[in-house]
């Protein structure tokens, strides 16, 4: 009788692939395609590879395919494949891991979600909080789309959701330390011990 090896990576860029698993701490040999993240994942209408496939694209070595697809960049982390897993993966993490190794390859396939992540980050450091208003003009400046949701400021507006005054945290010094310590360790640093 012959045996496939359902989960062991075969071949592929095995560096990368391992890079994006250790950053995730997933292992890629627990998944077993029962596909019960693809699911539910609310978002999967909009993937090209469902998380599954994402998963199994790994496990074949063919991390160049999975770099270049949309599916990391149009997760929303909102971590229902995570929960449904009977393997208790950390398909959410995954999901960002890719999105983190494609940005080093210089891919950004869903350039927009690119865009907000870095302007949704600056903010956050800067004021400790996201500032509505700011973001989504800042967002519209830098994508192209000058006008996107400009028609539902108003109602924003009326219902306090956004105004002219920017919220800060009281003590933005920690969220910088706090910024800080997060991309030393990233780094491989030794963190500050705020
Ligand atoms: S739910 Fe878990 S075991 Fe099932 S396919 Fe998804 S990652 Fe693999
Ligand atoms: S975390 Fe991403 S991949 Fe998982 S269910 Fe949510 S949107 Fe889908």
């Amino acid at each position: 009788m012959s045996f496939y090896n359902l989960s062991s990576t075969s071949s592929g860029d095995l560096a990368a692939i391992a890079q994006i698993t250790r950053d995730a701490g997933v292992n890629l040999d627990d998944c077993y395609q029962c596909g019960k993240c693809s699911a539910g994942c609310p978002l999967s209408d909009e993937m090209d590879l469902y998380p599954r496939k994402v998963i199994r694209m790994l496990q074949l070595g063919q991390v160049s395919a999975v770099l270049k697809s949309r599916a990391p960049w149009v997760c929303a982390t909102c971590m229902t494949c995570t929960a449904r897993c009977p393997q208790q993966i950390d398909i959410d993490s995954l999901m960002l891991s890719v999105r983190h190794a494609a940005k080093r390859a210089g891919l950004r396939p869903v350039r927009e979600a690119d865009i907000f992540d870095d302007l949704f980050m600056a903010g956050v450091r800067r004021y400790g909080k996201s500032n509505e208003a700011l973001l989504a003009a800042r967002f519209n400046l830098s994508s192209g789309h000058l006008f996107q949701d400009v028609l539902n400021a108003p109602k924003m507006a009326k219902r306090g959701m956004i105004g002219p005054s920017l919220h800060k945290v009281k003590d933005r010094a920690a969220m910088r330390r706090l910024f800080g310590r997060a991309l030393r360790t990233t780094e491989g640093e030794k963190g500050d011990g705020i």
